[in-house]
């Protein structure tokens, strides 16, 4: 029997609810819980990497109050409100898979869900390569500053996890800057654009963000060895309006690192993706942001940031998580030493599961381009694809996961 994942349509009656305090509980295989809606920092950062459910009808928004266990097989997972009522998020019935939310778990970890169920009958590509349990990327967001992130490099190459960054271009790049770039390339890291400006939603107009893109990509070729890849940006403030993606894709760039739930929440996506309505160019989301303010609200842990890893671990979700290098703003460390000290913990925590693939976000990025542009399907019981053509080198090969299993298929097809 064909299986199906239905998503369903938001009715127009509201709940009303605190969204704090309600969550989602999944089932095995997956168990973790998530709120519906949680922040780290103001009201825009999770650091758990999800999207915000809703009780308002809308797109986001559980749609039937009324769904109750006896409609399905399977209860996948359940939610739970703040005036103590609860009900079914995801089932199986009839080999059917049903989300109750429009949008289904297009803004969460929850997509492995779907991942888990369909890979009995089709192929299913995932985030993760092949060979690794999971895939991890890390940068800090060079806003006002480059040099002083020198501390947090040689960290990074003293636990040999590849290290990079995102620059501001209209920063002064001193020799104190240069010479950390050259550091951060020769041990394995990398460096990206993160706008000219930083303006707020790419400078306002289509036409803006392609100038942001293109005269930041310029200024970087000054520095950066000749062939390097420009193909990828970070969005400044994770800001993407719909004309400042087609104004970055004007400009050549093939996909951003996006998605926080403050802004823009149809590009806050579980998966690498084409972005919404800008076919041609993808978006990827890193929502964890290591932050003093984050690590002191939560007493002092990493605890917060221990369960965001565990979650993507477990669903086959990348995990990305950034910093920034200290200016007059601190970004709530107390010092350096705390900072470090922090990332040392989080990354030697990391270290402890198997099969972790640390990349730099360049070629996190192109791996996950690579991967949103292949095609795989099923032929005469024989596993196929379609791999696009590309220059990136040094990636690992894509996963297929099929009837339980996991395949290899060639990054270079
Ligand atoms: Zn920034």
């Amino acid at each position: 029997m064909s299986k199906k994942v239905l998503f369903l349509k938001s009715q127009s009656i509201a709940k009303s609810s605190v969204l704090a305090n309600c969550k989602l509980v999944y089932e095995s295989p997956f168990k973790f819980e998530r709120f519906f809606e949680r922040f780290d920092f103001a009201d825009e950062w999770n650091n758990l990497g999800y999207g915000r459910i809703r009780t308002d009808g809308s797109p986001y928004a559980i749609s039937d109050f009324t769904l109750t266990d006896s409609a399905f097989d399977n209860i996948l997972a359940r939610y739970y409100l703040s005036d103590g009522t609860s009900g079914v998020y995801a089932g199986i019935k009839d080999n059917k898979l049903t989300f109750n939310r429009e949008v289904g778990p297009i803004d969460g970890i929850d997509a492995c869900l779907i991942e888990d169920f369909l890979n009995e009958s089709k192929p299913v590509l995932i985030d993760i390569p092949y060979g690794y349990n999971s895939a991890v990327t890390m940068r800090i967001d060079c806003d006002e500053a480059i040099s002083s992130g020198k501390q947090l490099v040689d960290l990074y190459k003293e636990l040999s996890v590849p290290f990079s960054m995102a620059i501001k271009t209209s920063l002064d790049f001193n020799a104190a800057s240069l010479e950390l770039i050259r550091n951060v390339l020769e041990n394995g890291g990398s460096v990206l654009s993160h706008s000219e400006t930083h303006a707020p939603n790419w400078g306002g107009t289509r036409e803006n963000a392609k100038w942001e893109a293109e005269t930041a990509r310029t200024k970087l070729r000054e520095f950066l060895p000749s062939g390097y890849n420009f193909d990828f940006v970070v969005s400044p403030f994770h800001q993407n309006p719909q004309y400042a993606v087609e104004g970055l894709r004007d400009a050549g760039i093939k996909g951003f690192v996006a998605g926080i739930i403050k802004n823009d929440p149809e590009y806050l996506v579980s998966r690498a993706s084409w972005a919404k309505n800008v076919p041609g160019i993808m978006t990827h989301s890193q929502q964890c942001m290591l932050h003093g303010d984050s690590y002191h609200n939560a007493g002092n842990t990493i605890d917060i940031y221990k369960e965001s890893f565990e979650n993507h671990y477990r669903s086959n979700t990348f995990f990305g998580f950034l910093d920034h290098p200290f200016s007059s703003y601190q970004y709530g460390w107390l010092n350096e030493e705390e900072r470090l000290n922090a990332h040392k913990e989080f990354l030697l925590h990391i270290k402890k599961f198997d099969g972790i693939w640390f990349a730099n976000l360049v070629d996190a990025m192109s791996f996950l381009w690579v991967k949103v542009n292949t095609r795989v399907w099923i032929e005469d019981d024989q596993l196929n694809w379609e791999v696009p053509p590309h220059d990136y080198k040094g990636l690992p090969d894509l996963c297929v996961l099929w009837k339980g299993e996991k395949y290899r298929v060639p990054i270079n097809g």
